[in-house]
């Protein structure tokens, strides 16, 4: 069993010194840490992968849960602390920089049925990781992380809301995602000086229709190049006739913004560009 006051212990006697730089806040609360797990819903067949296991703290449990657990830490410091705060057969841990780590290669040798990424994640890299975790294909079935409380509004943000971006588009392309938790400031040492939230990501069953990926994940990105402006001008290299066309059919035309425009109307919007 995992312990806090330990933690703590250990942290306090060794004069721990947190890096900023590596986004170090250490959750130091047994309350979160089991709202997390019982989140996440890990059982016997699942493959955990933990970016940054800092001291612990999550990764205690994770191992009770999971049948295996792969943690990514850069920083070589924590070893000993982690080595002595978890100790368990069905642990891995990396150090290395998660962001040039070869995932895919690393998991060929677990058996698992569900893979998932449970993590207080190092806030100055939130969206890359997340980005990674698409654009090499690892597509966790579920992805449960803590994140600044904006960027994991922009994450889950829907249409006609100002968080809503290209990049939620993006990310709904490929999961469902909602936030699951607020976390306090106090439940951190040292405490951050942003809010934050756990968001919960789980992958779309069936994926959208999408002819052609790279002229929809273009047309997302032209869409809303220029936010204040309409469809009529971060869209104008389009044929603006076709894309007009489309638009209609949802009551919309080219004065309409890209933030009101849902991922179907995006995707039928490629479908019908891609068979000019
Ligand atoms: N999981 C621990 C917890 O909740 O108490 C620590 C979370 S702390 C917010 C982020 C952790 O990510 C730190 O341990 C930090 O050293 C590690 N980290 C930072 N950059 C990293 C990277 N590029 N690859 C892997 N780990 C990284």
């Amino acid at each position: 069993m995992y312990s806090i006051t330990k933690l703590k212990e250990i942290l306090d006697s060794n004069g721990f010194d947190f890096k900023k730089m590596y986004g170090q806040n250490f959750i130091i609360d047994a309350n979160i840490i089991n709202s997390i797990i019982n989140k996440s819903e890990i059982d016997k067949d699942t493959l955990v992968i933990e970016i940054g296991p800092g001291a612990g703290a999550l990764t205690g449990s994770l191992v009770e849960k999971a049948k295996n657990v792969l943690c990514y830490e850069i920083d070589t410091r924590l070893k000993p602390i982690l080595d002595h705060m978890v100790q368990s057969d069905n642990l891995e841990i990396k150090y290395e920089d998660f962001l040039l780590s070869n995932v895919k290669e690393d998991i060929k040798k677990y058996s698992y049925k569900k893979l998932y990424v449970v993590a207080n994640l190092p806030y100055y890299i939130t969206t890359p990781i997340i980005i990674k975790l698409i654009e090499d294909k690892i597509l966790p079935d579920k992805i449960v992380v803590m994140v600044q409380k904006e960027v994991g509004d922009r994450f889950k943000a829907k249409p006609n809301s100002k968080d809503y971006s290209s990049l939620s588009i993006y990310l709904s392309y490929y999961y469902d995602i909602k936030k699951v938790l607020d976390i306090s400031k106090n439940v951190f040492m040292p405490k951050p000086n942003v809010d934050s939230i756990v968001v919960m990501f789980n992958k779309k069953e069936n994926n959208l229709k999408v002819n052609d990926e790279t002229l929809f994940f273009k047309l997302v990105k032209d869409a809303f190049k220029m936010k204040r402006k309409n469809l009529r001008n971060n869209l104008k290299d389009y044929d603006l006739d076709k894309v007009n066309e489309v638009l209609k059919k949802y009551n919309f035309d080219l004065t309409a913004r890209a933030e009101q425009l849902s991922i179907d109307i995006f995707i039928d919007l490629a479908n019908n560009l891609n068979i000019q």
